[in-house]
This record gives structure tokens, C-alpha cells and sequence, in this order.
């Protein structure tokens, strides 16, 4: 037995809170949702997370049609393309780190593995984390290259943005976005000049976790 609806709505407003009061989001900044089967609830758009309602969560379906509340977030198209990419994925957090961002700023081109893995803990939570180049707020382009790498990454750095993560619940998303801010800050203060995990021991995690990098669908 899963949660029930209002169990996963409960969890989607508890986790925004946690997210604001961790500062791993800010003002209005950034938007979270849940899943249950083929219906997503999602923040509204323009809602602060710190103070997120019932009243502020939008339910939609997988195609983005509003079935309860009105106007979506405007990144939900990050969102649905991580729940119709990925069947384990529970829930979804978007949100803009100042670490993340920072460490964005700072990588020359985007590329498939973007963070180096300062941690195991960081490794086996987010994996490998692919960087997208900049795309305006709320654009197409934006949520199409979401869509292109949704399927092989749980995990996307936004350059000059922020982040994207799906998890299996919201508690696994969280982790997730912890650690991958942890990483970025480890990666800003040590100027990248730290060591990272060796490809060995990344791919000793990968062969534990059973997942590879090349196949599609696996879990978050
Ligand atoms: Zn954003």
C-alpha cells in the first residue's frame, strides 16, 4: 500500500518547507511536486514553498491537463517529462542552490558528467549529473532538453539556474538535492582541485546499485 492522496500532499508541502528552511530554496524560487500513478500535484505557480498551502498545489495529469486548482508551476514541464521518462520516479523537486548555481557558472561546457564525485554518498544518491546550457525560466527549449536526458539522469544541473532531481519519494528527491549541493559547494571551495572518487570506484557503486549509465529507466 502506498501513501493515500492526502498523505502525498501532506509530504509535498512538509518537504517545500524543509527545502526553504534549508536554503536550498529562496522566495519564490524554484517548485516541487508528487506522484500518484498517471496524476501529478504540483506547486502553483508564483507559490512560496516556505508557506506552501493545500490551496497553492495544482493536480494535473501527465499530459499537464489541470484536473484540480489552476495555473501550474511553469517549469511543470521539467517535471512531467521526469515522471513520464521515469516509472519510479515519486517525486520531483526543481530548485536553485546557491552552490549549484555558483558551480554552474564555473564549468566551461555542459556535458554528461558534470559534478565530480567528492563523496560516495554524493555518487550513489545522484550518480552521474549531466548540465544543461541556459534556457530562460518556464521555456520549451528548457523542458525539451529535460526530456532528452530524463530517461538515462535522475539528476540535472541548470546552468545559471539551478537544479533538477526525481526521486523515488520526496524523501529520496531531498537527499538527492543535498547532495548535490554539497558536492557543488565541495567542487567551489576547493577550486576543483580536490579528488574526486576514481572511475573504478564509481563504477564499483554502479555495479552494488546495479544500474548503468547507459541503460534507460533505471531507479532513482
Ligand atoms: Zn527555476
Amino acid at each position: 500500500m502506498g501513501m493515500s492522496e492526502s498523505e502525498k500532499i501532506d509530504a509535498l508541502i512538509a518537504a517545500s518547507k524543509a527545502l526553504y528552511e534549508r536554503k536550498l530554496i529562496h522566495a519564490a524560487g524554484g517548485n516541487t511536486s508528487v506522484r500518484d500513478g498517471d496524476f501529478v500535484w504540483i506547486s502553483q505557480t508564483g507559490a512560496e514553498l516556505g508557506k506552501l498551502t493545500e490551496d497553492k498545489i495544482v493536480k494535473v495529469d501527465l499530459d499537464g491537463k489541470v484536473l484540480e486548482g489552476t495555473a501550474p508551476s511553469k517549469e511543470l514541464g521539467m517535471h512531467l517529462a521526469m515522471y513520464r521518462a521515469r516509472e519510479n520516479a515519486g517525486a520531483v523537486i526543481h530548485a536553485h542552490p546557491t552552490y549549484s548555481i555558483a558551480y554552474s557558472t564555473l564549468i566551461a561546457e555542459e556535458s554528461t558528467d558534470s559534478i565530480p564525485p567528492y563523496t560516495a554518498a554524493f555518487y550513489v544518491r545522484a550518480g552521474r549529473v549531466p548540465m544543461i546550457s541556459y534556457h530562460p525560466s518556464g521555456a520549451h527549449s528548457l523542458h525539451e532538453a529535460v526530456e532528452a536526458l530524463a530517461p538515462r539522469y535522475h539528476a540535472l544541473l541548470l546552468r545559471q539556474h539551478g537544479i533538477l532531481v526525481a526521486g523515488t519519494d520526496m524523501s529520496s528527491a531531498i537527499g538527492i538535492v543535498e547532495e548535490v549541493e554539497q558536492c557543488c559547494q565541495i567542487s567551489v571551495v576547493t577550486g576543483s582541485n580536490g579528488a574526486s572518487l576514481r572511475e573504478t570506484q564509481c563504477r564499483a557503486i554502479d555495479k552494488a546499485l546495479g544500474r548503468s549509465w547507459d541503460n534507460v529507466n533505471q531507479t532513482s
